[in-house]
């Protein structure tokens, strides 16, 4: 918040750490305070002992990867997943937005970097913060027999359904080629963000659209998944080999999705593919948020075109990629603290905000703000926890009914957090139709859509209670200054006015403000 105080977040990874932790019979652990040597947790259930929680010496962790030490310790305790930081975490005082890395099935297996993040809202910063370098969950696996009839047909759903077309890849049920499909979706209307969050209507990020890289002779992408999900989102690229006259994939080198690709290259002005790999790969491996740092550099490149003649952060400028690894490693050492506290003190420290992406002090996805009003209202994340985020492109309205609509009404922006509730992936897209029978076979709770419309809002508005509590005030919920400014090169209405926006948030504030008054939510005390 304005006032300096962390507000309330919270961030999740996919595939099978959760799913240990649960098998060794832990739902929940708490960390009070801060070891006084580094650290890994080891949650540990076996036969003879039952379940045993302990602190492990890290030491030999320290400096490494969040590759490495996930192998080190999966190596080092069989049948387990870990949740580990990169050198990125460590520097937790210098860095405000490290990731948590957490161990996937095919990561294990491969042994290729392919770990899943907890990446929004520095986690791996606080974990840090603990002297907690991992965790390390290691217990049989809970084999639970054959799934109720709900939960395979909920799956199928999934797998299959309209809900999660946009993240599968042709062969899998008509889909249309997962998160990447953005940049190519985007690029055309002029709404993707270059050059830190300014379309410059131009060819340059074409090399980088899917199809580009599948026109490569040189690269194989191949979809791949979580533990047992069957949408496959990931799009892992490798270079391509071949054998008897086909190709296959060879070494790998890194996943794509929409927001670190286009934020650490595109939105950085880089457009080689090869650099595209390596960067995204590198911020993987230190352990970042990749959203927050492509934003915060974004801004260090955009303000030394501005200050020639005075640069910041070694003159790093659009286009340098050699010159971006290099900012991007120090800082992950914990050597350039104004880089790794992120956008928000940075613009404010050179006096330079209206072009710093953030809202609330956690840096922007990869949508642009002049499109997306709903931003600063968002809990946990602008495309995490309030779907306005493409809502221009989609429904082209730019009326104020409209948008206090989108934002405030419980089926709609702020419902997109009903799958952080259920501990479901969003890209799922799973239809409320075919969660409430799970419910009912699993728990024996009979749920409806409306019990799960109002515990969303009420989660929502309680978060709104706690970031009151932390002390925000209505100056707290602004926009980056910029989308006030018509960028020609974006293909879609410019409309956030000062007075659309000053309109727009009273009248969200006030609706939001009776909703808590209705269902009688108050700030803790
Ligand atoms: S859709 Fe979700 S669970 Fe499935 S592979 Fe993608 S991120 Fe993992």
């Amino acid at each position: 918040a304005n006032n300096g105080r962390p507000l309330a977040m919270w961030s999740c990874a996919s595939d099978k750490f959760g799913t240990k932790v649960l098998a060794a019979g832990v739902n929940e652990v708490i960390f009070l305070g801060r070891a006084q040597r580094p650290v890994y947790l080891l949650i540990h259930r076996d036969d003879t002992e039952g379940l045993t929680l302990s602190l492990e010496d890290a030491s030999d962790l320290l400096g490494k990867t969040t590759h490495e030490k996930i192998l080190q310790l999966a190596d080092r305790h069989p049948d387990s997943h870990v949740a580990a930081l990169g050198p990125t975490g460590e520097h937790w005082q210098q860095n405000f937005y490290a990731a948590i890395a957490c161990s996937a099935v095919n990561q294990l297996h491969s042994r290729d970097c392919k770990p899943r993040f907890a990446g929004r809202g520095g986690m791996g910063s606080i974990m840090g913060s603990k002297n907690l370098i991992a965790i390390v969950a290691q217990a049989p696996d809970v084999h639970r027999g054959k799934l109720p009839p709900a939960l395979l047909e909920a799956n199928k759903e999934i797998s299959r359904g309209p809900g999660s077309r946009n993240y599968r890849d042709p062969d899998k049920g008509n889909g249309n080629g997962g998160t990447w499909r953005n940049v190519a979706g985007l690029h055309p209307i002029g709404a993707l963000p270059e050059m830190n969050f300014r379309p410059q209507g131009n060819d340059k990020p074409v090399p980088l659209y899917r199809k580009s890289l599948e026109s490569n002779s040189h690269y194989f992408i191949k979809d791949e998944s979580c533990f047992k999900c069957g949408i496959s989102c990931h799009k892992n690229i490798y270079a391509a080999e071949e054998e008897n006259g086909r190709r296959k994939p060879g070494k790998f080198f890194t996943k794509f999705d929409y927001e670190p690709l286009d934020l650490l290259t595109i939105n950085l002005g880089i457009y080689d593919q090869q650099q595209a790999l390596e960067i995204v790969e590198l911020v993987d491996q230190l352990g970042f948020d990749s959203i927050s740092l492509g934003v915060t550099l974004g801004y260090i490149m955009e303000y030394n075109q501005r200050h020639p003649q005075q640069p910041i952060v070694d003159g790093l400028s659009f286009g340098d990629f050699h010159g971006a690894c290099r900012v991007i490693q120090r800082t992950a050492a914990g050597q350039l603290p104004e880089v790794g506290r992120g956008v928000k003190r940075l613009s404010e420290q050179r006096g330079e905000t209206a072009y710093a992406m953030h809202c609330k002090g956690l840096e922007l996805p990869a949508y642009l703000p002049e499109t997306n009003p709903g931003y600063p209202f968002a809990i946990a994340g602008g495309h995490m926890s309030m779907r306005t985020f493409l809502l221009l492109v989609f429904d082209g309205k730019t009326d104020m009914d409209y948008w206090v609509d989108a934002i405030t009404n419980p089926n709609r922006g702020v419902y997109y957090m009903r799958d952080d509730i259920l501990g479901l992936c969003k890209f799922a897209g799973a239809p409320d139709k075919v969660i409430e029978p799970v419910f009912k076979e699993i728990y024996g709770v009979e749920i409806t859509r409306e019990d799960l419309v109002h515990a969303t809002q009420r989660t929502y508005l309680r978060g709104l209670l706690l970031e009151r509590q932390q002390g925000t005030t209505v100056d707290d919920y602004v926009l980056p200054a910029r989308v006030y400014e018509r960028n020609p090169n974006v293909q879609l209405p410019h409309f956030i006015t000062p007075e659309f926006w000053h309109e727009l948030r009273q009248r969200v504030l006030q609706a939001f403000e009776a909703q808590i008054e209705t269902y009688g939510l108050r700030e803790a005390t």
